[in-house]
């Protein structure tokens, strides 16, 4: 470990005695939200004078905020409550929404929006599941563990072996972190890159899907920030090596998981087939910009330019996994989203092709 990450990353043993220190407040909740970047999330502590039950025992709060250059006091909305894996029982994580104090959603509250249209399709049960593929750099911004930049490395996806992988204990205590929080987390692996991982959480119905990838990327940033490390959900993580980082979103509908569902399945991929630029709009926070350098037909992508699909083949945009065409039922894999993506925007947007036939 570099002198740089050692001292950011104080005395852990230290820590301890103060952490151990009884205290009268009974419960820290700490309040997680998206910022405006739509790429990272924030969060402050508060304390209650007892555990919440539930989410309406959360008090809203407030943070400043930069609205057209102007500081301004928006409103956190508590939306969804998991365990504290940092502080433990009985402290609380809280996902919020940002409101202004007129309560209309700020502009870059997708939250608010997604939640709409899940409302509407509801009788579907739409069910996803993503694959949240991250990087991991030390603090001197170089992948953590090269030993340069100009490593030959072999490139080996789900590694085992100090030659092979990087930074294990991130993953796993990552999915340990999760589980006590009671995030949906239901699988992970190395990637290809020798300190790139992934998680997947789901399946998730509706809503939630946004709201556990969300609270799950805030325990990751945690856990790195307590191993000194950062973790990077750039699409394109380091700069001359054609590595890409995706967060494929699986969906599927109460018809797509019956006898006789891949018809379904098949219909809904026709759709997508017609508004591909449209989700690639969405499919990255710049509008696309990231898939572009991302989505180049090499390495298990697909073409940025064209919608492709296939049944068992992973350079498509949309695959049909392949014991899901055996079987004959059961979800798709829409390959596209970029690892910088928004849950929110994404989930929304499969709704609104597949299920509602948005046009334009
Ligand atoms: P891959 O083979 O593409 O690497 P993974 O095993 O990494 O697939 O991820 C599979 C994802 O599919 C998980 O997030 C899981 O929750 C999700 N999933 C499984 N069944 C369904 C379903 N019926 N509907 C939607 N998502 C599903
Ligand atoms: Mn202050
Ligand atoms: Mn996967
Ligand atoms: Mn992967
Ligand atoms: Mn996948």
């Amino acid at each position: 470990m570099s002198f740089l990450s050692e001292s950011l990353c104080l005395h852990k043993t230290v820590r301890k005695h103060y952490l151990s220190l009884s205290s009268v407040a009974e419960c820290l909740v700490t309040y997680v939200w998206v910022d405006k970047t739509g790429e990272r999330v924030r969060s402050k502590i508060k304390s209650l004078n007892e555990e919440p039950a539930g989410i309406r025992d959360i008090p809203e709060w407030s943070v400043g905020w930069m609205i057209d250059e102007l500081s301004t006091e928006v409103i956190l909305v508590p939306v969804r409550m998991f365990r504290d894996p940092f502080f433990l029982d009985p402290n609380k994580l809280v996902l919020c929404e940002v409101l202004y104090n007129s309560y209309e959603p700020i502009e870059s509250n997708q939250r608010s929006k997604c939640a709409k249209v899940m409302e509407e399709v509801k009788e579907f049960q739409p069910w996803f599941g993503m694959e949240q593929e991250y990087t991991v750099f030390g603090l001197d911004g170089e992948p953590f563990g090269w030993p340069s930049q100009e490593w030959t490395f072999t490139r080996v996806s789900c590694g085992v072996g100090i030659d092979k992988v990087f930074g294990r204990d991130i993953s796993i205590c990552h999915y340990k972190a999760c589980l006590y929080a009671g995030v949906k987390i239901c699988g992970t692996n190395a990637e290809s890159l020798p300190s790139q991982w992934e998680f997947q959480v789901g399946p998730c119905e509706g809503i939630e899907m946004g709201d556990h990838l969300w609270i799950a990327r805030y325990i990751l940033h945690h856990v790195c920030e307590d191993f000194g490390v950062v973790a990077s959900l750039d699409a394109k993580p380091i700069k001359g090596i054609d590595a890409t980082s995706g967060c494929h979103t699986n969906f599927s509908t109460l018809e797509m998981r019956s006898e006789g569902g891949l018809q379904f399945i098949k219909e809904a991929i026709r759709r997508l087939g017609k508004r591909h630029f449209q989700h690639l709009q969405v499919y990255d926070p710049h509008g696309g910009a990231d898939n572009m350098t991302r989505l180049t037909s090499q390495r298990s992508t697909s073409s940025f330019h064209d919608f492709s699909t296939a049944t068992a083949c992973r350079n498509v945009s949309v695959r049909i996994p392949g014991y899901v065409s055996r079987r004959g039922c059961g979800y798709f894999e829409d390959r596209r989203p970029a690892a910088n993506c928004d849950p929110y925007m994404v989930t929304r947007a499969l709704v609104e092709t597949c299920l509602l036939e948005a046009t334009g």
